[in-house]
């Protein structure tokens, strides 16, 4: 990992050049966007508010002897509350990788494809709508936006701007779509039980 200095404040930290779109600066909380290998100071956020959880940005998640690197963690804030997506970086391939826990549901999402950018589907909640060749059953649909963050994402959210989700289901996987102004990302996931994921 590189180390550098924060292009807001000065403070130096590291960042894997390969994995990381958006870094949050420890020391000034400024979020940072890392395009083309050079670092552009985006927006400052609000210190993330700590919750109860297994995961540490650091350590390891162990799913089916597969390790993966806990790199960062993402806050979504919507209506209700919000979610935090934890960035991972699959040590045996150095794909990327996330993982949410929400209300009970573990979800293992283990691939991320960018599509060109499309309106979200107006179909109701139980519904099907398509999206490039998939055909998605929708199970919620909201608006979210990036509240915060730390360490490192691989995901180039504009923080603090509004867009709209799509959780749904495609066969046997989970799905979350996000309508950007210029993109659309489906992260394809597998719901696994808290048992089957250790942090070590
Ligand atoms: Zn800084």
């Amino acid at each position: 990992m590189p180390e550098t200095t924060c292009p807001s404040c000065g403070a130096p930290f590291k960042y894997d050049e390969d994995y990381a779109q958006l870094v949050v600066c420890p020391y000034c909380n400024n979020s940072i966007a890392v395009v083309d290998k050079s670092l552009k100071v985006d927006q400052k956020l609000a210190p993330l508010t700590k919750v109860p959880t297994r995961l540490e940005i650091g350590k390891t998640l162990v799913h089916n002897n597969v390790e993966y690197a806990i790199m960062g963690v993402a806050r979504y804030e919507y209506g209700d509350g919000f979610w935090d997506e934890w960035h991972l970086l699959n040590t045996s391939n150095n794909q990327v990788a996330f993982y949410t826990e929400d209300e009970g549901d573990y979800i293992l999402f283990h691939e991320k494809k960018i599509l060109p950018a499309a309106e979200a589907p107006s179909a109701p909640i139980g519904q099907t709508f398509s999206l490039g060749e998939q055909t998605i059953s929708l199970r919620e649909k909201g608006q979210a936006k990036l509240s915060g963050m730390m360490g490192q994402i691989a995901n180039q959210f504009p923080p603090m701007t509004p867009f709209t989700y799509v959780d749904g289901v495609i066969g046997q996987h989970m799905v979350i779509v996000s309508y950007l102004q210029d993109r659309v990302i489906l992260a394809t996931g597998t719901p696994v039980r808290y048992t089957d994921v250790t942090i070590k």
